[in-house]
């Protein structure tokens, strides 16, 4: 489980702007693929169609087989559990603790958050204390998320992001506001996800040299369209000279 197939993907936005040009691309379970490409070349576009948070023009995505570009309602609901999905700005609930965040990652959806929290098991609870753990956030159980820096948000978003055991992690530029030192720690969070736990990992990068570091896989986009796919075996640096 864990299989993405995009199968001649289109995607023009309603003002006509190109998104995605004919694209084709099968991940296998357990691949750690980074997209790369400029600001504009469509990997946005692409995460958030394999999420089906915005609809495709043509084409088709599969996961594990199933048909997410049409599933509808509770077919909708079961494909999008096994996705979590990363985002640059983090998403987290500022004024709320950070494990009123992580536990929320439980329903998925922020508008029901708040009257939802007083029934999680203690089970859940558990479950959240110990994603913490293996991103090393525990000691800011309680920490209102607004009090964290960026680096340890992004943690704490990808603890959430845990709690659906999601078989697929897909992050839109999980890194691009922070130093070093943090990106190397998120970096690190989702390589665990990928090779410990099994998830298939999708990130978008402006990063080259972060991409060669992680990846399995790096896959390139320009202008809407795949330009470059090779296994990390074959990746040559001067390949992204240009
Ligand atoms: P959101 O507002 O949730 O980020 P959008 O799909 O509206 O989702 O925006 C995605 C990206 O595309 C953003 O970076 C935004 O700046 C850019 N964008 C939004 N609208 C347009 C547009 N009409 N033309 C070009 N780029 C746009
Ligand atoms: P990237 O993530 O690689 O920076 P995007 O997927 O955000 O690229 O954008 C791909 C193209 O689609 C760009 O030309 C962008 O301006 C355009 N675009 C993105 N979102 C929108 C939108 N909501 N409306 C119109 N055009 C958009």
């Amino acid at each position: 489980t864990g299989t993405i197939q995009v199968k001649d993907v289109s995607k023009v936005y309603p003002n006509g702007t190109v998104g995605l040009d004919h694209i084709n691309l099968d991940i296998t379970s357990g691949e750690f693929v980074v997209i790369v490409g400029l600001s504009g070349a469509g990997k946005s576009t692409l995460l958030r169609a394999i999420n089906r948070l915005h609809d495709v023009t043509a084409g088709e995505i599969l996961l594990d087989g199933a048909d997410i570009t049409k599933a509808k309602g509770s077919q909708l609901r079961v494909l999008r559990r096994n996705i979590a999905m990363i985002f640059q700005n983090f998403n987290l609930v500022k004024r709320a603790s950070v494990a009123r965040n992580v536990l929320a990652g439980r329903v998925g959806y922020y508008s029901t958050f708040k009257s939802t929290f007083g029934l999680f098991s203690k089970a859940d609870k558990e479950k959240a204390a110990e994603n913490l753990n293996k991103v090393n956030m525990l000691d800011k159980y309680y920490t209102r998320a607004d009090e964290l820096s960026g680096g340890q948000q992004q943690r704490v978003a990808i603890a959430r992001a845990m709690m659906q055991s999601p078989t697929v992690v897909l992050a839109d530029e999980p890194i691009a506001s922070l130093d070093p030192k943090t990106t190397k720690m998120v970096m690190d969070d989702l390589q665990h996800l990928n090779r410990d736990l099994g998830m298939t990992v999708v990130v978008n990068l402006h990063s080259v040299p972060l991409a060669m570091a992680y990846a399995t896989r790096i896959v390139g986009l320009r202008a809407g369209k795949l330009v470059y796919d090779k296994p990390i075996a074959e990746v040559n640096e001067h390949d992204f000279d240009d």
